[in-house]
């Protein structure tokens, strides 16, 4: 069965989600945005061996620690989307804008696309490229769960911004409406910030995305 635990990460308060395996107790961690000894005590803590790190994209909060956790670990580096090429190139001045500790360019091992699959223990989950908040962002779905890590896609009552570059509104509004919705509204997602929701919750109530 898959499992998994949020610690917010950050300034930002960025959800990085550790996710594992219980036949296995292999662990992937989600956007390592900072923080990255609470975020590896709490795998050792869990008693979990971290095998990958995977990224919705590539904004400081999210993918910040990446570069120093990969090489201190060894540990590949899967998403996000080539699209979020130019936001890796920016993580130094992302970094030194935001005020957070100096953050390096790397390579992901992998890049995801739509319809791509990604794997921890004997756990799989679905990847959908959802462009919007940026050109390469990429969430992962866990229908064995009904959970969805959505990143700055879409949060409870709200959406993920749309005024940076290569951010594009009606492209950010048809990822939620045609990659995420048919999930089902019994999907719990857990946002890149704030608290988790459902899509069914969203789809009633959310002020930029309700009924659609
Ligand atoms: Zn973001
Ligand atoms: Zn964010």
């Amino acid at each position: 069965m898959l499992h998994y635990r949020t610690l917010p990460v950050t300034a930002f308060q960025q959800n990085s989600s550790i996710v594992w395996c219980d036949e296995t107790m292999d662990a992937a961690v989600i956007d390592p945005g900072g923080d990255l000894d609470a975020l590896v005590a709490e795998v050792q803590h869990l008693g979990l061996q971290l095998k990958a790190i995977w990224l919705t994209h590539a904004h400081i909060d999210h993918a910040g620690g990446t570069g120093e956790l990969a090489e201190r670990l060894s540990l590949p580096i899967i998403g996000p989307h080539t699209g979020d090429q130019y936001w890796i190139n920016a993580l130094p001045q992302q970094s030194a804008m935001f005020g957070f500790p100096p953050a390096r360019q790397f390579t992901p091992t992998r890049w995801l696309q739509d319809g791509d699959t990604v794997t921890i223990g004997r756990e799989t989950l679905h990847v959908r490229h959802c462009p919007g908040h940026t050109p390469g962002h990429v969430v992962f779905h866990a229908p064995q769960i009904d959970r969805a890590f959505v990143g700055d896609v879409l949060f409870a009552g709200s959406i993920g911004r749309t005024d940076f570059p290569g951010g594009n509104h009606q492209q950010l509004i048809d990822s939620i409406t045609q990659r995420l919705w048919p999930m089902g509204d019994q999907t719990v997602f857990i946002p890149g910030h704030g608290p988790e929701s459902t899509f069914g919750r969203e789809r009633r109530s959310n002020p930029y995305v309700g009924n659609t």
